[in-house]
């Protein structure tokens, strides 16, 4: 049983292999300071013409986007590039599994880049591969595992989507969580579900969506032993929540929803799924990136939202409609820090490298965990209507 929390892990320094993120980024950046950066990312990017295509997450700063050939979420990001194959090199700007994905679901000629390698995402190090093998280890010992559909959310390591391709389960998106759960539940009788790593979005999706209460959930805790539970636990549960969660839209609290209603009866309160269950229950509109923005486009002029996502997107959307009221929802500044570990320094860098011949902070999944990582991801794309649409 792994009992050992991750280290804290000063980033760009040393090597930690068992973090989902990389720590080093070889090579002189560019300085912050330089006043050609903008000239240099463009030169840069013209000089690789077809050959690149960047990639730009919603959560990223506007020096970076600025840049991106297509905005979206991950998984619209690794299908954008997939249906690009005269682009050799994939220069993803978001984060390290991100870029895996990008690299599973693109051909074989196709290189991925991340422009820094520190730009890892906390909740998907919250779900190790070796931690998930002694949860199941734990559920076959309870006598349960044989009833059990893993189901893991695509901010999740390649290894972790693998792992969950092996056992017969399926990746989901925060926009078709709920069919990618009901498939889960029909594929056996008494089927239970491991929902990785995204404690939030999986009881979410479970209580608000399908009508399964908070006791038919338990949460797997990797740090201790049977991850805090008992057997019975694990025998009487529907949905086993793996204990992770995002430590941006982790930080909206029901307080400050409580407080904006109170100073403004018309605002909207507009959510990301991977928020606390209180949050989530007090909110107007509940929805994935691709969902706030769309619901943001089609709002009425002088409509009031407070919106519960990354910062730079939600100031990206108030930026875009000056003609209604936008707030963010938190008291303070709340980045995904990680994901602006992309910054223009490391963007030049990266496409100065591929211009010069060299192929630097490539993403490489080994062949044995794409081929089942690509079957969990197979399975979410075969999944009834339109659900892995955003
Ligand atoms: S916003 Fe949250 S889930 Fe997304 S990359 Fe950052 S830490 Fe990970």
């Amino acid at each position: 049983m792994s009992t050992v929390d991750l280290p804290l892990l000063p980033l760009g320094r040393g090597r930690d292999l068992d973090t989902e993120r990389g720590v080093e980024c070889p090579g002189d950046l560019p300085e912050a300071s330089d006043p050609a950066l903008v000239a240099r990312a463009r030169a840069a990017k013209e000089a690789l013409g077809e050959r690149v295509f960047v990639l730009g997450h919603h959560y990223q700063r506007d020096e970076v986007i600025q840049f991106a050939d297509v905005t979206g979420d991950s998984f619209k990001l690794a299908r954008d590039a997939a249906a690009r194959p005269e682009a050799e090199f994939i220069v993803f700007c978001g984060v390290h599994f991100m870029a895996e994905s990008a690299d599973i679901l693109t051909a074989d000629h196709q290189q991925v880049v991340l422009p820094d390698l520190a730009a890892g995402c906390s909740m998907a190090d919250m779900a190790r591969l070796a931690q998930v093998e002694d949860a199941w280890d734990a559920l076959t010992a309870a006598g349960v595992a044989d009833s059990v559909v893993p189901v893991t959310y695509m901010n999740s390591s390649a290894d972790i989507k693998g792992f969950v391709g092996r056992h017969d389960g399926v990746v989901c998106t925060s926009s078709n969580a709920e069919t990618a759960l009901d498939w889960a539940f029909a594929q056996k009788p008494d089927a239970k579900v491991l929902f990785l790593p995204d404690q939030h979005l999986g009881r979410n999706t479970a209580v608000l969506e399908m009508g399964f209460s908070l006791d038919d959930c338990v949460v797997w805790n990797p740090l201790l032993p049977g991850g805090g539970l008992t057997e019975q636990q694990l025998r009487d549960a529907r949905m086993i929540l793996w204990r992770g969660h995002c430590s941006v839209h982790g930080r909206f609290s029901a307080d400050v929803v409580d407080e904006l209603r109170a100073k403004d009866p018309d605002v909207q309160i507009l959510v990301h799924p991977e928020c606390t269950h209180d949050v989530v229950l007090r909110a107007d509109l509940i929805g994935s990136t691709e969902f706030i923005i769309k619901t943001i486009e089609a709002a009425e002029p002088g409509s009031h939202w407070a919106i519960g996502t990354e910062l730079n997107l939600v100031k990206r959307l108030a930026a875009a409609h000056p003609d209604k009221t936008i707030s963010f929802l938190d008291r303070n500044v709340c980045y995904c820090s990680t994901m602006n570990r992309i910054d223009l320094p490391h963007l030049v860098w990266a496409l100065e490298s591929l211009v010069a011949g060299q192929v630097v902070n490539r993403i490489e999944v080994d062949p044995e965990t794409e081929r089942w990582a690509r079957i969990a991801l197979q399975r979410m794309l075969d999944l009834p209507g339109k659900s892995h649409k955003d």
